[in-house]
Order: structure tokens, then sequence, then C-alpha cells
């Protein structure tokens, strides 16, 4: 139990850093994250949060559950796309790269 909380909330910290960056060169906002990345900040996690898999998860690419509602899978998968190779030199990000853009193959 303690060591799938510190995975999720790696995960939770690593989303939020990436979800900002993203945010902050393509939205151009007063406040980051804007409303429209709070909200999918906030629908990430909470699929993390009840990943069925929990510690077992490797990648969701071989997960049988897909948790992710297409509209909010577009959208991390771009953030991905962005933040992540920018990312990937700081952080030990690439548990939930593999997470996120895994979902887009069938
Ligand atoms: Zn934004």
């Amino acid at each position: 139990m303690k060591a799938n909380n510190n995975k999720q909330k790696r995960e939770k910290k690593t989303l939020e850093v990436m979800i900002n960056l993203y945010c902050q060169e393509n939205h151009n906002q007063e406040y980051v994250p804007c409303a429209q990345c709070q909200e999918l900040f906030d629908y990430a996690q909470e699929r993390i949060k009840k990943c069925i898999l929990g510690d077992k998860k490797i990648t969701c690419a071989k997960c049988p559950v897909h948790c992710f509602k297409p509209e909010y899978k577009d959208k991390i998968k771009k953030v991905m796309r962005y933040s992540g190779p920018k990312m990937i030199y700081k952080h030990p990000l690439l548990a939930i790269y593999h997470l996120i853009d895994s979902h887009s193959k069938p």
C-alpha cells in the first residue's frame, strides 16, 4: 500500500508538471493551469487513483481497462507529446509517459 501511494504521488506530480508546462507554453493564460487544463489534470488524476492494476501496472498498453474517455485521451496525449520530451531528462516520468502514449494503440 505504501509503495503504491508513493508511485501514485510521483505520477500525480509528473502529470501536474507536464500539464502546467504545456499550458504555459500553449494556452497563454494568466493563470497556469487554465480551467481547461485543471479539469484535465483532475480527470487524469482520478483515473490513476482508481486504476485497478495499481502497482502491478506496467503500461496501459498491457492494461485491459481503457479508462480514459476519448475526449480526455486526446488532450492528455497532446500534453505528453509536447511536455514529455522536454521533461524526460529532469523527471522520472517514463512510466506515465508510456502509460498515456500507449493508449493510442488499439
Ligand atoms: Zn491550459
